[in-house]
């Protein structure tokens, strides 16, 4: 365990000058670079005890609003303007230059996968941050504010304003509730929604990975094996439909894939099942695709029903799939500012916030901001060192799209 205020100290060693014989020149240059160092060294500590606060409050799913006037709070604290919608999402507005001027949004969602009861242990070691959440969301969150910070201590004003979202409602069953509220609000007017991650650094995700989810229930009269024989059985029933499902051809280009995720139901060994379940997850990099797919399951659901069979197909869940090209503008600045942070960009799809944009054909990217692994796990975590990358490249694509 270490405290990680304590790395400037160790940045300036790394810069003392070796030899009497240096020039007053170089070692005034070295001074200016460790004052720039120390600077940027200290917005990452902040950035990191930030988020180890943000960490430490519960935020579930439909469950964020701790977390979020938290988060409201810290913007107010910096003198923005900060404000939270009827959905809870949570709205500050760093002034550009030209109040004229198409603005930026920069998101970070507030949920977590986590429910309310888990244990947030956060450790620090070295050179990691371990925790429930702490990648996912908390390192984002706390970057709004180093994104704050950074333009602050540059002296840097983007042209339009910039807009700082943290939202409700992105994992699970929140189904982008809250990056639909964020679209309500600015609809097509930003030059570009930028969607923060905490791990994932150098992905530039320009293309939304769309899933639909069901839950597919099943219900019959039921009654006892013997007395009862020959009538349906709900057990019998969902594994004729989960066989039928697993049998619709699947297209590789565009790519779909089809999970039965869960499926059960039944009472005991000697009843005749009077009901059961699967949840489906379907996905596709295309979204007409994906429709054609779901038609068919919900087709087959319609198949199974008859006389003493009654078959539920809900939908529990909806991202929409959408895309801009590789050529768009948003997507090489993003690969630029990474690059100019000394981080190779790779391109990729996901399922994220940005999908909301995307699928209404408007310019956004998720960007992940530092390493780190086993997200939705208790044993999640993240390298606090390559931050300072993830927020150099964040600002300078800001600054960019803003110009
Ligand atoms: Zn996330």
């Amino acid at each position: 365990m270490e405290e990680i205020g304590q790395w400037p100290d160790r940045a300036l060693s790394a810069f003392e000058p070796r030899t009497v014989g240096e020039t007053a020149l170089a070692v005034s240059d070295r001074l200016a670079a460790t004052q720039s160092m120390v600077t940027s060294m200290t917005i990452l500590s902040r950035v990191l005890n930030l988020a180890a606060e943000i960490q430490q409050i519960p935020a579930p799913t439909y469950e964020e609003a701790r977390r979020a006037e938290f988060m409201r709070v810290r913007f107010a604290a910096e003198g923005l303007e900060a404000e939270t919608d009827a959905l809870g999402n949570v709205y500050a507005r760093f002034p550009g230059a030209d109040r004229e001027a198409r603005p930026i949004v920069v998101s970070a969602h507030l949920d977590t996968v986590f429910p309310a009861e888990t244990p947030l242990t956060l450790r620090r070691e070295r050179d990691r941050m371990l925790g429930p959440g702490i990648g996912d969301n908390s390192v984002a969150l706390a970057s709004l504010l180093g994104l704050v910070w950074r333009l602050a201590e540059q002296g840097d004003r983007p042209r339009g304003d910039l807009w700082l979202v943290a939202n409700v409602g992105e994992e699970g069953l929140g189904n982008l509730r809250g990056m639909y509220g964020v679209l309500e609000r600015f609809g097509d007017l930003p030059r570009a929604y930028i969607v923060l991650e905490g791990i994932g650094l150098g992905w530039v995700y320009h293309r939304g990975l769309g899933v639909r989810r069901y839950r597919i229930e099943v219900e019959t009269a039921g009654g006892h094996s013997w007395g009862h024989r020959g009538s349906p059985s709900a057990v019998h029933e969902i594994a004729r439909i989960i066989t039928a499902l697993t049998e619709i051809p699947l297209s590789t280009k565009p790519a779909v894939s089809l999970n039965v995720g869960v499926a059960e139901g039944g009472v005991s060994v000697n009843t005749i099942a009077p009901s059961a379940n699967a949840l489906v997850d379907l996905r596709s990099e295309d979204a007409a695709a994906l429709e054609e797919l779901a038609r068919m399951v919900e087709r087959v659901c319609s198949a199974a029903r008859r006389p003493g069979v009654a078959v539920r197909c809900k939908i529990i869940g909806a991202r929409p799939a959408g895309e801009i090209p590789p050529e768009h503008p948003l997507v090489q600045a993003a690969q630029a500012a990474l690059r100019g942070a000394g981080v190779k960009p790779h391109l990729g799809i996901a399922s994220t916030d940005a999908n909301a944009p995307l699928a209404r054909g408007l310019p956004a990217v998720c960007l992940g901001l530092t390493e780190g692994g086993n997200a939705h796990t208790t044993h999640e975590f993240i390298l606090t060192r390559p931050l300072e990358k993830g927020l150099r490249s964040l600002t300078a694509l800001v600054l960019a799209v803003a110009s």
